[in-house]
């Protein structure tokens, strides 16, 4: 037992999971910090560990405060693959300050890795398996809480990092960049979550490119085809911060707004309550975000999930839930807005004349069913357009 007065040991992410605890993981960090001008868009890697520790220690303190139980390492694309010399610095430096910010509060540190540059220009996997040990090395000599494979398009690059991660014997999550169209081996959502678990993944899900529906459709057919062949993990999602209903089988990044005009698209605290909701129904336990996944969203998750958790987050304290701080409005028809059948009803308008609600994307990898959808574009009215893809999307969506 730990001295009176002396710091309680905190619960490890298998035993919060295994007690039904809601896990909430943290948000985008490397969209966030290259609109705050600490990240260069494009190569999207994490110098501003060593460069900027202040911007990204600031991050992980909104992210606590809004309610997250894991300060993830910034250490995304942070292999020696794509920053050479500098990877080993800059991985140090994300788990020192992941730390640092975790031990504020009830959270715990998670060592992330990602896919490689090496893969698709057809690395060997011993090649590839080195360049996830090293990063390992720094996890294990910092002693992380548990491991985070992330952002994986290839399902037998995930399992190798799987099995990298595994022999550290630290629990290991793992989770993919794909959609309900499956990766880009084309193998379903559910195959690949199989072959996670096999590899030894305890938590699976996904992570970035697809909006909150689109993401939470993907772990619903992983959670299908885990049950098929009676295996057991825990299920994992964070979700883009953006609606994506228009985008292929590649995600966001083959939306013509991809990155710097994905702005109208951006989610609102109350679509993130909702994602927050489905999600628990579905049976997810660790529900955070990735890109454009601001610290208000996960405040959004923290506020939904308030009843199951039994507690708010410290930044409800400006906030309250439902808009109710508007009760102190100086305007009564402001005033009036402080209800939660407003804020969930709100038809919402991007104030920009002519704006379309869907974009065709430009690269392959188009769903036949978004293509035939975006031929007939010409000739419908956004109100067909939207009846034809509300018949057109996805059957696995969550209800
Ligand atoms: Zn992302």
């Amino acid at each position: 037992m730990a001295p009176v007065g002396g710091k309680r040991a905190k619960k490890g992410i298998l035993e919060r999971l295994h007690s039904g605890e809601v896990v909430i993981g943290d948000g985008s960090f490397l969209f966030t910090l290259e609109k705050r001008g600490y990240v260069k868009a494009g190569l999207w890697t994490p110098e501003a560990t060593v460069e900027h520790p202040e911007a990204v220690r600031q991050l992980h303190t909104e992210y606590l405060r809004a309610g997250s139980n894991v300060m993830q390492t910034f250490t995304f694309f942070a292999g020696k693959d794509n920053l050479e010399s500098k990877w080993k610095e800059v991985n140090e430096a994300a788990c020192d300050l992941a730390r640092e910010v975790a031990e504020k509060g009830d959270a715990l540190v998670a060592g992330g890795i990602s896919q490689t540059s090496l893969y698709k220009s057809h690395g060997s996997e011993p090649e590839i398996k080195e360049n996830f040990q090293l990063q390992l090395e720094v996890f294990t000599r910092k002693n992380v809480d548990f491991l985070i494979a992330e952002y994986f398009e290839y399902c037998e690059e995930a399992v190798w990092a799987v099995e990298v991660l595994k022999g550290s014997g630290k629990p290991v999550a793992a989770t993919m960049c794909i959609g309900p169209e499956g990766d880009m081996n084309n193998l379903t959502p559910g195959e690949c979550a199989v072959r996670l678990v096999k590899a030894g993944a305890s938590i699976v899900g996904v992570n970035c490119r697809f909006g909150p529906e689109i993401s939470l459709a993907t772990v619903k057919l992983m959670k299908e085809g885990l049950e098929a062949s009676g295996l057991k993990a825990y299920l994992m999602v964070q979700s883009l911060g953006f609606h994506t209903p228009d985008c292929g089988k590649g995600g966001f990044v083959d939306l013509p707004q991809y990155p710097f005009g994905l702005e109208p698209r951006v989610a609102t605290r109350w679509d993130i309550q909702k994602y927050a909701r489905e999600a628990y129904k579905l049976g997810v336990r660790y529900i955070g975000g990735c890109c454009g996944f601001e610290p208000y969203h996960i405040r959004a998750i923290a506020e939904e999930l308030a009843p199951e958790r039994g507690f708010l987050p410290d930044a409800s304290e400006k906030h309250g839930s439902w808009g109710s701080g508007l009760n102190m409005h100086t305007k009564p028809w402001v005033r009036a807005r402080a209800r939660r059948e407003y804020w969930e009803s709100l038809p919402l308008a991007s104030g920009r004349p002519y704006c379309p609600s869907m974009s065709k994307p430009d690269a392959w990898g188009v769903t036949k069913g978004t293509a035939e959808l975006m031929q007939q574009k010409e000739a419908t009215t956004d109100q067909q357009l939207k009846e034809l893809f509300e018949k057109q999307k996805f059957k696995s969506s969550v209800a």
